[in-house]
């Protein structure tokens, strides 16, 4: 996409997503028309979901399923109900996909979905119904060799298994490979709920391994108490981490002798946030993001660093779990700051390899061990990591250029080999 193009996107996320190419395709000398093409998503859907509220009135609501670039295999990604959703932002997301999927070298393309709405308005059985539309809506383009979708922020296995079961009365026989994330007893995966968290933390384990950071001595701050964010603090927590402060969407907290994760997991399912937990002080998203810490993991949403807080970061390493939380602009500043930041499409990758593994043990019905699961996990992120690392050091750029230095590199040639039909 040109410059022109570009600015014309109000979305920030779309922008930094097309800037972080754009930067890593100049470092390479990538063709401008491979480039153009490389940027632009393949097929974007947009549905409009009539549902029939509890009260008996019909609701109206807009879904989107973007398909990025299909070169490598079916497209992948999850699917989100959040009220901010926007095309735009699927797009960046689905292009996310495609880079992620690249770096860790499995072979799918990229994907996004997402309903507009605020999950926390509707009840369990609206929420089943504006799902089982919308899956009948996207059907025309998912299915296990085309598009498979699988959890984002607000959904969860019970939705998986809704869209599969959608799916597979149209077909007239169970289709579990049409969807990952699903419950264990449906064909999920052992480990795939804990795999987003887990696998960010063993690209931490290799980012202090390289940077002489003792993880007994670290301290760590979370923002987003969610799927992501807990599991990757829990497991630092494990390594010897001092986890001294965590924050959800209605707030944060900190203590600075580490906080007892177990006691503040036990809080937040009683009162639904980790915010008033009494053994520790309350704390802003912004005094989160800008405390001295060793290890930050924003683990919420997109565009919480940007250029008005750069500079105000004072943790060493910043590990992406959430998709997008920094802009392009903001990027920089950390880059010249020295702070080591592993990116979204390395950090937290884990989710989509072990949805891999999960659609591989679908497809053969043959299903593994969490053993076999996490070591296979360890084994792709570390080789992953070791193959941004090395080449960020050779090039002299940040991981993340690097990481989408490997990825396009991945993709173009993919897209060359099958040749383009015009
Ligand atoms: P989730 O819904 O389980 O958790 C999100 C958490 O962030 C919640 O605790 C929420 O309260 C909190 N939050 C929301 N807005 C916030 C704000 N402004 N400040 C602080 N906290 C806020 O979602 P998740 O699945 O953990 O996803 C989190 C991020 O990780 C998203 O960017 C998602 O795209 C990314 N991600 C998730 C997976 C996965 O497998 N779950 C995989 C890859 C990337």
């Amino acid at each position: 996409m040109s410059e022109e193009n570009r600015s014309q996107k109000s979305n920030p996320l779309l922008n930094s997503t097309l800037m972080q190419v754009e930067r890593a395709a100049a470092r390479m000398g990538l063709d401008p028309g491979m480039l153009k093409l490389l940027q632009e998503p393949k097929r974007c859907l947009t549905v409009s979901i009539p549902i029939r509220r509890d009260n008996g009135t019909l609701d109206i609501f807009q879904g989107f399923r973007v398909q990025h670039n299909v070169a490598r295999g079916p497209a992948k990604g999850g699917i989100r109900f959040h009220q901010d959703a926007t095309l735009e932002e699927v797009i960046a997301l689905s292009a996310l996909m495609t880079w992620k999927c690249a770096v860790v070298n499995i072979p799918y393309g990229g994907a996004k979905g997402a309903i507009v709405c605020n999950p926390k308005e509707l009840s369990l059985a609206e929420l089943e119904r504006l799902t089982r539309r919308y899956t009948m809506e996207i059907s025309l383009i998912i299915g296990p060799e085309k598009d498979i979708p699988a959890p984002d922020v607000n959904t969860n296995p019970q939705v998986m298994a809704w869209i599969m079961d959608t799916y597979s009365m149209q077909l007239g026989y169970s289709v579990p490979a049409v969807v990952t994330g699903k419950p264990i007893e449906l064909g999920g995966s052992l480990g795939r709920n804990e795999a987003t968290g887990r696998g960010c933390v063993y690209t931490i384990e290799e980012a202090a391994a390289r940077t002489g950071l003792d993880l007994k001595q670290a301290t760590v701050a979370v923002q987003g108490f969610g799927n992501a964010g807990s599991v990757a603090a829990t497991y630092l927590e494990d390594l010897g981490c001092r986890v001294i402060a965590v924050s959800d969407s209605r707030g944060g907290i900190l203590n600075e002798n580490g906080l007892n994760l177990t006691a503040v997991k036990e809080f937040k399912t009683r009162t639904g946030t980790v915010a008033g937990y009494p053994e520790a002080t309350p704390l802003t998203q912004e005094e989160l993001l800008s405390l001295a810490c060793d290890i930050l993991v924003p683990a919420a949403l997109e565009n919480q660093i940007t250029a008005a807080n750069a500079g105000d970061i004072r943790a060493k390493i910043i590990a992406e779990a959430a998709n997008g939380p920094i802009s392009a602009d903001a990027d920089e500043t950390l880059y010249e700051k020295g702070i080591l930041v592993i990116p979204d499409i390395l950090a937290n990758a884990g989710g989509v390899v072990v949805s891999y593994f999960e659609w591989v043990q679908g497809i053969q019905h043959f299903f593994w061990s969490q053993d076999e699961v996490n070591n296979q996990l360890r084994q792709r992120m570390v080789s992953s990591f070791r193959d941004v690392y090395e080449l960020a050091g050779r090039e002299h750029v940040s991981l993340r250029t690097a990481a989408y230095m490997i990825a396009l590199e991945r993709v173009e040639k993919a897209v060359s080999l099958r040749g383009i039909f015009v």
